[in-house]
């Protein structure tokens, strides 16, 4: 699944698959050329491919229970604000860092 980011420097939004290592410039924002993570550029690349590959795995574990006539409903709205409010958490611990 992909991910957008919005660069901090020139405030555009990119792909994060945009500065995997079959980009032009690995780890750096496509249009300013702004390095990411600089503290941490040799596992930036493997954690954006994590992260999307983790978002397309989550969405099909939930379509196999989904697809299982389970005898009852999935809380969807529950779970996507749960996942919501937890990815928001450790946004805002990373800012206060
Ligand atoms: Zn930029």
């Amino acid at each position: 699944m992909k991910i957008e980011g919005k660069c901090h420097r020139c405030q555009r939004t990119f792909l994060l698959s945009q500065i995997g290592p079959d980009s032009d410039a690995p780890g750096r924002c496509p249009f300013c050329g702004a390095r990411f993570a600089r503290h941490y550029s040799t596992v930036l690349v493997d954690a954006v491919e994590d992260a999307e590959d983790s978002a397309v795995r989550f969405v099909n574990t939930i379509a196999r229970l989904q697809s299982m006539e389970t005898g009852f409903d999935i809380d969807i709205d529950g779970l996507l604000a749960a996942v919501s409010e937890q990815v928001r958490e450790q946004e805002a611990a990373a800012r206060a860092v």
